[in-house]
C-alpha cells in the first residue's frame, strides 16, 4: 500500500499470523495490611488496615441508594456515609449485621489466605527484586523516564511486563477492556487521553504499543452484542464499540466463518482501530512528524505462545496531512 503498511514480525516461527492491511474504512490511517514495607514509613495509609480483608458476596445496599446517598464523595466520606445508611435504616442494619457475621464466618479463611497471598508476593519481590538492585530503584527514585507507552487488555493472562520482560521503569502502561484507545475526545475518555498525554509529552516516550491478545473477553463481547437499541451491561457494551469499525470490517471479510475465527480477526483489527485513533491526539500527531515517536501494533496468542509486532508507517505526502 502506498501510504500505510505494516511490516509484521514474530518471535515463533510456527505461527501462521500474518501482517494485515491496514484498514481502509478509517481514512485518518493513512496517514489486614501488608506489614511489609519498602522503608520505615511510620504508619500505613489510613485507608490500609490491618485487618482482614471483608467482601460481601451480595449487595448490602441497591445500587441505586449507593448512586444517591454516595455520589461524587471522596471514599472516606464514602465510607461515612454507608455507616449512616446502615444505622439510619434499622431493618437493613440487622440483615446487614447477620450477614456480615454469616459472610465474615464463611469468608474468613479465604481473605486469610488472600491476604497471605499478597504478602508473600510483596516480601519475595523486596528480598528478590527490590534490595537486589538498589541501583535500579535509586534511579527510579528520582523519576522515570520509560521508552515505551504500552496499551494491553486488562485480562490476567497478558500482563506486558511478564510477556515482554519489563523491568520496573522501562514502560508506562494503560491497561484496560479489550486494550483500547478511544479518539480524543475530552468531553469523555479522560482515563485513556490523560495517560496518553501524559505519556507523550510529559515523559516522552519513544514508542506506543497497542497489543491485543487471544481469547479476548472484551472483543468476543464486541462480535457478540446485538447493539439494536438494547443492552445488558453498564459500561462494557459502550466501552467496546469504540472498536465497532474493527467488527464491521471483519464482518465483511469474514462474516461466513465461525465466531471464534472472526473474534481473533477482530483482536487484530481492533488494535489498528486504536492506532488509528491514536492519529487523533494532536500531540501524538507531533511526535510522529518530529519522528520522535513510533506506533506499534501488537498480538500476544498465550495459546500458541507466540507474539507479533508490527509498525504504522506514514508518509508525509500523506493525502491527509498529520
Ligand atoms: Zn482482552
Amino acid at each position: 500500500m502506498s501510504t500505510a503498511s505494516i511490516n509484521g514480525w514474530c518471535l515463533t516461527s510456527s505461527s501462521t499470523a500474518t501482517a494485515t492491511s491496514f484498514p481502509l474504512w478509517r481514512p485518518t490511517l493513512l496517514s489486614s495490611s501488608i506489614v511489609a514495607t519498602l522503608n520505615s514509613s511510620p504508619s500505613p495509609p489510613t485507608l490500609i488496615r490491618n485487618q482482614a480483608v471483608f467482601a460481601a458476596s451480595v449487595p448490602l445496599l441497591t445500587p441505586s441508594n449507593w448512586r444517591e446517598d454516595m455520589g461524587d464523595k471522596s471514599y472516606e466520606e464514602a465510607i461515612e456515609a454507608l455507616k449512616k445508611l446502615l444505622s439510619e435504616k434499622g431493618e437493613l442494619k440487622a440483615v446487614a449485621a447477620a450477614k456480615v457475621d454469616q459472610v465474615t464466618a464463611e469468608l474468613k479463611t479465604t481473605s486469610d489466605d488472600s491476604v497471605e497471598r499478597l504478602k508473600q508476593g510483596f516480601v519475595y519481590f523486596k528480598s528478590q527484586k527490590y534490595e537486589k538492585n538498589p541501583a535500579l530503584y535509586a534511579e527510579l527514585a528520582k523519576g522515570q523516564s520509560p521508552k515505551y507507552m504500552i496499551v494491553s487488555c486488562s485480562d490476567s493472562r497478558v500482563c506486558p511486563s511478564h510477556v515482554l520482560d519489563m523491568q520496573p521503569g522501562e514502560a508506562f502502561v494503560v491497561r484496560n477492556v479489550a486494550n483500547i484507545v478511544p479518539p480524543y475526545d475530552q468531553t469523555k475518555y479522560a482515563g485513556t487521553g490523560s495517560a496518553v498525554e501524559y505519556a507523550v509529552l510529559h515523559l516522552k516516550v519513544q514508542e506506543i504499543v497497542v497489543i491485543g491478545h487471544s481469547a479476548c473477553g472484551g472483543i468476543k463481547g464486541l462480535m457478540s452484542f446485538p447493539y439494536d437499541g438494547t443492552t445488558s451491561t453498564d459500561f462494557i457494551e459502550d466501552w467496546v464499540k469504540i472498536g465497532m469499525p474493527a467488527k464491521t470490517k471483519v464482518q465483511a471479510e469474514h462474516g461466513g466463518e465461525p465466531l471464534g475465527v472472526q473474534c481473533t480477526h477482530c483482536e487484530k483489527e481492533a488494535v489498528n482501530v486504536s492506532l488509528g485513533n491514536l492519529l487523533s491526539y494532536p500531540f501524538v500527531r507531533d511526535g510522529l512528524v518530529r519522528k520522535t515517536l513510533a506506533l506499534k501494533g501488537g498480538y500476544y496468542d498465550f495459546v500458541k505462545g507466540s507474539f507479533e509486532l508490527w509498525s504504522l508507517n506514514f508518509q508525509l505526502s500523506s493525502p491527509l496531512s498529520v
